[in-house]
């Protein structure tokens, strides 16, 4: 079977059985942006159901400018207070640079390559609450997921000041 007919016969089966959430507003007030990596399953990991938490997801998960749209939208639109920023063990961002990326794929972007898990955190972390425009947001925590035990490393915190 090609690759849409799979997609599409799953989803006649999703569809007869799905859980149903009315409202577009996250029930727990919260948003969590992760790596695209195939290996997480966001909802798992962390316990939520659907229609409790926005999910971004980018390569690396990291705070790019389309992150900051989202978010403004998810924060003052949607009522979102919490952001999570959870990268992950064995990423393809890590330990690689923007040139090297640059070449393999020919694209002339930034990557947001990761050196070091805590400290891009931190960085996204001071990107975020840095955002005039985000003040709805009042906590941000940075983890990096364990691909290997599915286990979570607590990292990262910010706190609104009062
Ligand atoms: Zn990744």
């Amino acid at each position: 079977m090609n690759q849409i007919a799979r997609l599409l016969d799953a989803n006649d089966a999703y569809a007869s059985a799905r859980a149903h959430a009315a409202d577009s507003r996250p029930s727990r007030r919260l948003a969590v942006l992760t790596c695209m990596d195939g290996r997480i399953d966001v909802f798992a990991a962390l316990g939520l159901h659907i229609g409790e938490a926005h999910v971004l997801r980018n390569a690396g998960g990291r705070v790019t400018d389309d992150v900051l749209r989202s978010l403004a939208l998810s924060t003052h639109v949607l009522g979102v207070d919490t952001l999570v920023i959870m990268q992950h063990t064995g990423c393809g961002l890590a330990g690689v640079t923007d040139e090297e990326l640059q070449r393999r794929t020919g694209a002339d972007l930034g990557f947001y390559p990761i050196d070091d898990h805590a400290k891009a955190l931190r960085e996204d972390i001071a990107i975020v609450s840095s955002q005039s425009f985000l003040g709805p947001l009042q906590l941000v925590a940075g983890f990096v997921y364990d691909v290997e035990t599915g286990g979570v490393a607590d990292v990262a915190r910010w706190e609104r000041p009062e």
